[in-house]
């Protein structure tokens, strides 16, 4: 089973690259911000308060996102493995990870980082921002709030996982194919 923490800052191509993945490895995709961009198309409380930090670039609360990932874990028991992309974004939800992992006999394979620099992030966002839709891709200061968040609170989660010996971290910028070869060479060392 492959279990695999997507990392890096808004921008540095985690959607892109776990697209990729899942039709490779046959892995269930798991973006917070998808489910709870999912919860505000639906209308939930849930979403409409996620919605009002979201659109201000502040991460939501652990708790709620940790809930929205025990749900998914526990819907897909029989999985090949997981790819989580966008959590954990806080010390606080990978430790509850690893425990919700632990409880159904399973962990985390590694964490692999894309690196990418802040001004090519931004620079991505802003485009993204003009066909993505996403309120918080729209203008600057947002984008650089969230690269912010990323930097204080996020971050810190990489020494969390080199800690345990599970850290990678690769070259994000360059062509998408040759990010992804990159992506299953670290991913095929832990077969
Ligand atoms: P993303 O699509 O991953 O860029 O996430 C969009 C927004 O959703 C973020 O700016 C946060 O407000 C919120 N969000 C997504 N994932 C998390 C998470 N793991 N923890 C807290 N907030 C999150």
């Amino acid at each position: 089973m492959i279990n695999l923490v997507l990392f890096g800052p808004p921008g540095a191509g985690k959607g892109t690259q776990s697209q990729k993945l899942i039709e490779k490895y046959q892995l269930i995709h798991l973006s917070t911000g998808d489910l709870l961009r999912a919860e505000i198309a639906a209308q939930t409380e849930l979403g409409l308060s996620a919605k009002k930090l979201m659109d201000q670039g502040i991460l939501v609360p652990d708790e709620v996102v940790i809930g929205m990932i025990r749900n998914k874990i526990q819907d897909n028991r029989s999985a090949k493995g997981f790819i989580f992309d966008g959590f954990p974004r806080t010390v606080a939800q990978a430790e509850a990870l690893d425990k919700m992992l632990q409880e159904n006999g399973l962990a985390i394979s590694g964490m692999i980082a894309l690196e990418v620099n802040e001004a090519e992030l931004v620079k991505r966002l802003l485009l993204r921002g003009q066909t993505s839709g996403r309120p918080d891709d729209q203008n600057e200061e947002l984008v650089q709030k969230r690269v912010q968040e990323y930097n204080t609170k996020t971050r810190p989660v990489a020494d969390f996982y080199a800690a345990q010996g599970k850290f990678t971290s690769i070259n994000g910028i360059g062509e998408i194919e040759e990010i992804f070869a990159n992506l299953c060479r670290v991913i095929d060392g832990w077969a």
